[in-house]
């Protein structure tokens, strides 16, 4: 029996459908790399924009066309179309999916699969098990041994109410996991081969806040940091509010927890802040870098920006240019705003710049961004780096520096998952060339 796994998103969502695959290996089932080979079909969605959810829609319907010749095919729709609560509409407009999944849940799958066998008796116990124990945390048989990054949800969901955003509804309260688990999942995936490990959470800074009888990221960071085989430590994505100067030295201090700071700030004018309720100002976010570079030594910076929010000014936009042209960031998330149904921003705000007046601040920050980028980059040239190397890509060797920077190398050796030495040969925007150190 073989399933398919189709994510879109965010890597919430890959570390998410990771976990669907592990409760599909536990029962036997293996990889397949169509859907149209796949006995079950996993559609793990994302609604964070209109563009995401078109997505999934041209996909539904295009999975109707195998589900009419193959009616056996079980079609399971996960994630955020789903969401916590469910979604009616969704399951009204396509009839033909067999199970709906809210995110990061495999359990109803599991025992949808199981009941349709006749292990009625074993479905809840045996699906809550193979779901849930991270102990038992398995990769695909073709990813073990072989992937070498990997995802570990640590916050699940979201209190905070951007006005824009509509994870929080689709996702449910936040949720720290238990330390306990975290690690359990980490020594799992260590076992078979992981060698970097990136903490996820909507606003991941505020890990166990929600629990004070469990450490804060930096402690659960160290607690990480003993893990055997785990070579590299990583989190994303953090909120401004809560990047306290603990966290900030825990970075610096820890070997395994690499220079990058991934922390939104979404837009450079403190009245688009305010109506976004992201809860400080663009002075705050400037100070927050300035923290940030002075406590972490080459660290690198990754923003988010949504341009076109409603009621955003030429003058309130050109404040966002202005802001990522002073602070000089490694990488900017650039979105055009789109309304979510239920949000706040969706029902009191009106959608008022134009959608040509989008793409041009969008196609204009890209541009100052590649620039800056290209600029940033340049100064690694002739540097000597630590590269993790995760697989081959076209004949070449792609590897991650500390800072996240992609780069290449041409080698016969077998680099995948060790950290190397090299030198940068070349730079460029995206991405850097490099040779090994000791040939
Ligand atoms: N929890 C994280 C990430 C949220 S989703 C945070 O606090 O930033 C990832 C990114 O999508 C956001 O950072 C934001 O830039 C973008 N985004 C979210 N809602 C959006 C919307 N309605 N329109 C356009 N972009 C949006």
């Amino acid at each position: 029996m073989k399933y398919y796994i189709w994510t879109e998103g965010c890597q919430m969502n890959v570390a998410d459908s990771q976990r669907v695959a592990s409760a599909l290996e536990h029962l036997g089932y293996h990889a397949s790399p169509k859907a149209e080979e796949a006995d079950v079909v996993v559609m793990n969605t994302c609604v964070v924009r209109q563009s995401a959810e078109d997505k999934a829609y041209g996909r539904l319907t295009s999975l109707n066309k195998i589900k009419k010749y193959r009616p056996e095919l079980v079609i399971n729709l996960m994630g955020c179309l789903v969401g916590v609560k469910g979604n009616v509409k969704v399951a009204e407009r396509f009839p033909y999916v067999d199970v709906f999944s809210p995110p990061s849940d495999p359990t109803p799958l599991v025992e949808y699969l199981l009941k349709r066998d006749g292990r009625e008796l074993e479905a809840v116990e045996v699906a809550q098990r193979f779901a849930w124990q991270d102990e038992d945390l398995v990769l695909p048989v073709e990813q073990r041994g072989n992937l070498v990054s990997a995802f570990i949800p640590i916050v699940y969901g979201c209190s905070h109410a951007c006005t824009y955003c509509i994870i929080p509804y689709r996702r449910g309260v936040e949720l720290s996991r238990p330390p306990e688990e975290i690690l359990a999942e980490a020594r799992a995936l260590a076992a078979q081969g992981v060698k970097e490990i990136t903490l996820l959470g909507q606003i991941v800074d505020r890990y166990g806040q929600d629990r004070p009888d469990y450490p804060n990221l930096s402690g659960l960071l160290r607690r990480l940091s003993n893990v055997d085989g785990i070579e590299r430590l990583r989190f994303l994505t953090s909120h401004p509010n809560w990047m306290t100067d603990e966290l900030l030295d825990t970075v610096a201090e820890l070997p395994k927890v690499m220079p990058h700071i991934e922390v939104p700030i979404q837009a450079g004018d403190d009245v688009v802040l305010e109506n976004m309720r992201r809860g400080y100002t663009q002075q705050q976010y400037r100070e927050l870098v300035g923290r940030i570079r002075a406590r972490i030594p080459s660290v690198s910076i990754a923003t988010d920006i949504i341009v076109g929010f409603p009621g955003e000014t030429e003058e309130q936009y050109q404040h966002t240019y202005d802001l990522l042209a002073d602070l000089k960031l490694d990488v900017a998330h650039l979105a055009r705003y789109s309304p979510r149904g239920g949000t706040v921003s969706a029902r009191r705000m009106p959608d008022d710049v134009p959608d040509e007046e989008k793409w041009r601040r969008f196609r204009t920050l890209e541009e100052l961004q590649e620039k800056l980028v290209d600029e940033i980059h340049a100064r690694y040239l002739d540097q000597t780096v630590e590269v993790l190397f995760e697989e081959k890509v076209r004949g070449r060797w792609k590897g991650r520096t500390p800072t996240n920077k992609l780069v290449f190398v041409e080698s016969e050796a077998d680099l995948r998952g060790q950290v190397v030495p090299v030198r940068i040969t070349r730079t460029g925007p995206w991405s850097m060339q490099a040779h090994l150190l000791a040939a």
